[in-house]
């Protein structure tokens, strides 16, 4: 093992897979989780759980790494900030305010000249009838949500659903007719040094990751344009380690970033079968600060998702060897999470 301990703040499947391409480096990694029971702790040598602002445990945190990072962006700011007074906090914990916010992040897009669908602030009823330019549109709550969780569709003023909390700020989106998502993982290293890997084309069902796959089918202009942003992004946001940029694409072949991962995504995991470099690996190299290392494409691949009962058909399958199955060994199988992921490389005859 290297002299490095790697923190990493919560403990999904993203927590689990960073652990995995840690340890291959010879990096040490501790994990911290709010979940007792969660699945990285199958992934880490030391796993501590309990509450994120628990002064103990975040001393004997504190006392174990070298350097922290996180897995999902709705961590509180405040114990970001803190622990980054002690050891060096990657991505830097403003960054992270910014982003789980959907409105401050909108915001911060299109300062930077990059499209979004348009949106405004919600705080009542009365602003989404204001805003009806933006109906037929989505009512997404400003944080905390994931994976379509907090979204409401508005398809009428006069239909707003009574399930509708507006204890809670939100932001009305208008609804884009899409012809495809994208997304494009980027790792910075520092001022101006990147590696960056290509589109990546999404399906989503119920607004959960079904399917990713490179090439994505786009054109070289939207190509071109979706890199540039996100490398415009990181650059903008002064990054380090793995970002990932959502993108939409409307029938007129319009692209808008749609929202901003401060993290390794989903969509992404096809790299650990398909680069030379994943985009973990990568993150780990950045935050950890490792040698960069040219990232190459060597297969052309698939990515499926395995959701809820999907799982068991594949724990009991077998697999020819371009085919690679993942199991996030969470403890129980629940409708519409995400359980698993399986990956198909394209090897040449
Ligand atoms: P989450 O944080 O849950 O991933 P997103 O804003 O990415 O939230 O929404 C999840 C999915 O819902 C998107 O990937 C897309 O398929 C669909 N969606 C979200 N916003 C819009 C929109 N304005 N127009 C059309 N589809 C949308
Ligand atoms: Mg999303």
């Amino acid at each position: 093992m290297s002299d490095i301990t790697l923190g990493i703040i919560g403990g999904g499947q993203l927590g689990s897979l960073l652990s995995v391409a840690a340890n291959k480096l010879n990096i040490n990694t501790v994990i911290f989780s709010d979940d007792k029971n969660s699945p990285a702790k199958n992934f880490t040598k030391n796993f501590i759980s309990g509450n994120y602002d628990d002064e103990k445990l975040i001393k004997e945190f504190l006392s174990k790494v070298n350097v922290i990072t996180y897995e999902f962006e709705n961590i509180p700011y405040k114990i970001l900030k803190k622990l980054n007074e002690i050891k060096p906090v990657l991505p830097k914990p403003e960054i992270n305010k910014l982003i789980q916010n959907r409105y401050t992040e909108k915001d911060f897009l299109n300062k930077n000249n990059i499209r979004t669908t348009r949106y405004s602030l919600i705080k009542d009823e009365d602003d989404i009838k204001i805003n009806d330019g933006l109906i037929p549109g989505l009512l997404k709550t400003c944080t905390l949500g994931y994976d379509g969780k907090g979204q409401f569709k508005i398809d009428k003023k006069e239909n707003i659903s009574s399930e509708i909390d507006f204890t809670k700020e939100y932001i009305l989106e208008k609804f884009v007719k899409l012809k495809k998502e994208i997304s494009v993982i980027i790792t910075r290293f520092g001022h101006q040094r990147y590696e960056i890997y290509e589109p990546i084309e999404n399906l989503h069902e119920d607004q959960i990751l079904k399917h990713s796959k490179i090439p994505a089918q786009i054109s070289e202009k939207i190509k071109n344009q979706a890199t540039n942003w996100a490398t415009i992004i990181a650059e903008e946001l002064d990054y380090v380690g793995t970002l990932c940029v959502e993108y939409f694409i409307d029938n007129k072949d319009n692209l808008y970033a749609n929202e901003i991962a401060p993290r390794v995504h989903n969509s992404g995991h096809l790299t650990i079968n398909s680069h030379n470099v994943s985009q973990f690996e990568n993150h780990i190299r950045a935050v950890c600060g490792l040698e960069k290392v040219e990232t190459k494409k060597i297969y052309n691949a698939r990515m499926l998702n395995l959701i809820g009962n999907d799982i068991k058909e594949y724990r009991v399958k077998s697999f020819k060897d371009n085919e690679f199955f993942f199991d996030y060994q969470k403890t129980e199988i629940r409708e519409k999470r995400k359980m698993g992921h399986f990956t198909i490389i394209e090897k040449e005859n």
